[in-house]
């Protein structure tokens, strides 16, 4: 099944989970449940998704043996993130549409140029639909989701998330990941095999900068996501919903307006 019928079920993704539980429930309520139109769409989402689409051709073509020159990738990302930006009602920031598109091109270059001859690409784009259990019990939605990439490396599987970021991660960022717990968990229930999970980061530095952040999990990790996904599906059940007033969301929340509604003029005053 692709991700697309998947995501057509009732599920958890990695991405919902931490909206609800880290970021905002307010604007995960808005999103998800009343369905509001978004005011507009953040650059970030639309150039990263750009930037992710071009490395997928990048790592397909190296699994299937087909040359695909760095070249070939800048004039993939140059004519996606054109088509793609036309489209939507992005919200700029420091950057302009050239300036993002040049950007995407510095980004997909340090990327290319760090990719590890000596890693086997087993699979791009790779899905998956796993339970989510606590306290011994199937919560009632699974977790969905995709692997950007997984290689072997010397014997052993590695999971890769592409990542773009502002700045550098902090050291202790991928050791934190819920994500990495997520993917971790998603691997051992499809293969049977603890994998060891790697973002990827491309920084976007004037001169962007490529680094790696290795990192694995325990069953103890597992069961923690188990309990955070239940704590998640109860905060559903019960309407929990509540503004993050201290969000870094808040600056690009594409749901000010029913923001303010809900809790009046103070709610949101670090977004106005
Ligand atoms: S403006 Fe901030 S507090 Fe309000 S919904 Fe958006 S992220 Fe949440």
């Amino acid at each position: 099944m692709t991700l697309q019928e998947l995501r057509k079920r009732p599920h958890w993704s990695f991405s919902s989970l931490n909206s609800l539980l880290n970021i905002c429930s307010l604007q995960w309520y808005f999103q998800k449940i009343a369905k509001l139109v978004p005011t507009h769409t953040s650059v970030n989402l639309v150039a990263g998704s750009v930037y992710h689409r071009t490395l997928d051709q990048v790592f397909m073509a190296r699994k299937l043996a087909v040359p695909f020159s760095l070249e070939e990738a800048q004039e993939m990302i140059t004519q996606d993130w054109r088509r793609s930006s036309a489209e939507e009602n992005i919200l700029y920031g420091k950057l302009d549409a050239d300036g993002v598109e040049k950007q995407g091109r510095g980004l997909i270059k340090v990327a290319y140029e760090t990719i590890d001859d000596t890693e086997k690409v087993i699979e791009v784009g790779e899905v998956f639909c796993v339970p989510i259990v606590h306290q011994g019990k199937f919560l009632s939605k699974p977790l969905v989701g995709e692997f950007d990439l997984v290689v072997e490396k010397e014997g052993k599987p590695l999971v890769i998330d592409w990542k773009t970021a502002a700045t550098r991660w902090a050291k202790t960022k991928a050791e934190k990941s819920l994500q990495a717990t997520a993917y971790s968990m998603a691997y051992q229930q499809k293969y049977g095999i603890n994998p060891a999970v790697r973002f990827d980061v491309a920084v976007k530095n004037k001169t962007p900068v490529f680094e790696s952040h290795l990192t694995t999990r325990t069953p103890a990790s597992w069961e923690l996501l188990g309990a955070l996904a239940a704590k998640a599906e109860s905060i559903v059940k019960n309407e929990l919903f509540y503004p993050s007033l201290e969000s870094f969301a808040c600056n690009g929340c594409a749901f000010q307006s029913a923001c303010k509604e809900w809790g009046g003029a103070v709610v949101c005053a670090k977004a106005a």
